[in-house]
């Protein structure tokens, strides 16, 4: 069940991305108006693009287009690769979903920092709390007790850290 609301979660992305391209027309098209466009209601807090000949309107107009085009598919690509990792990690696809949409790099620290509370499941590489002693998605076992000294080690350690025993 939740493995169908990822894919679909994942297939959504596709949307975005032609809803990112109508975002970079519209914006493209204002800024080619803005720039170029002789209108009095424009042009009036634009006076110093008066003073540019036509083909440096266009120039500016190219390039600012360019840069939202690029900066559009920037977020997106950023958005896609979280929605990625977060299925792969089992993480909470929706949730860091948004948070991307909105916030971008700054939502993918916040995953990063979030990760670092977590450890991988050496069995399904999907994440589970530090401090789990069962995966939640594949029921594998995380923690052991060390042989020499008894103290809890992660299956993935390859030697103990409490007496340095190797596993
Ligand atoms: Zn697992
Ligand atoms: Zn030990």
């Amino acid at each position: 069940m939740l493995e169908k609301i990822d894919k679909r979660n994942f297939k959504k992305v596709w949307i975005w991305y032609a809803v990112a391209a109508v975002i970079a027309a519209v914006a493209a098209a204002a800024v080619l108006y803005t720039v170029i466009g002789t209108g009095t209601a424009v042009t009036h807090h634009h006076d110093w693009v008066e003073l540019l000949p036509l083909s440096g309107r266009i120039t500016i107009a190219s390039v600012a287009a360019a840069a939202g085009v690029f900066g559009i598919i920037y977020w997106v690509i950023v958005l896609e690769c979280m929605i990625k990792q977060t299925r792969k990690d089992g993480a909470n696809t929706m949730l860091f979903g948004i948070l991307t949409l909105f916030f971008n790099v700054a939502a993918v620290i916040g995953y990063f920092i979030y990760r670092s509370f977590m450890i991988r499941c050496p069995s399904c590489g999907k994440i589970a709390k530090k401090g789990s002693l069962y995966c939640r998605s594949c029921g594998a076992a995380l923690e052991l007790n060390c042989k020499n000294c008894g103290s809890r080690v992660l299956v993935s350690d390859k030697f103990c850290g409490n007496c340095g025993h190797e596993m």
